[in-house]
């Protein structure tokens, strides 16, 4: 007896980011070309990743991360005791967590 035909079912849809409409452009955020030029500087005289050192590996910085997660915007946007030099691999895992912990409510 023929079995009827598999139905497509697509896969559920995954939730999207917000788009920069909601999060408000680069430049809103406060990514500047001041920032541009103070972490460029910053970067130059701590050029390795601080998590990576931590773990004993040596691994080219990338981006300056605010240790508070407020980013330019906040109370210490430009101080230097906030930065933190990190890889690209370090500082995307820093903000995937940051996002979890915004949408679940936990302070970071
Ligand atoms: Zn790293």
């Amino acid at each position: 007896m023929p079995s009827r035909p598999k139905q497509y079912r697509p896969n559920p849809k995954p939730q999207p980011r917000p788009t920069s409409a909601a999060r408000g452009t680069r430049h809103e955020r406060g990514y500047t070309a001041r920032w541009s030029k103070v972490s460029k500087l910053y970067l130059q005289q701590h050029p390795t990743c601080v998590l990576c050192a931590e773990r004993g590996r040596i691994e080219a910085a990338t981006c300056v991360d605010h240790i508070d997660g407020l980013g330019p915007l906040g109370p210490r946007g430009y101080d230097e005791t906030n930065f933190r030099s990190l890889c690209t691999s370090c500082h995307n895992s820093r903000s995937a967590r940051d996002r979890h912990a915004k949408n679940r409510g936990a302070s970071p």
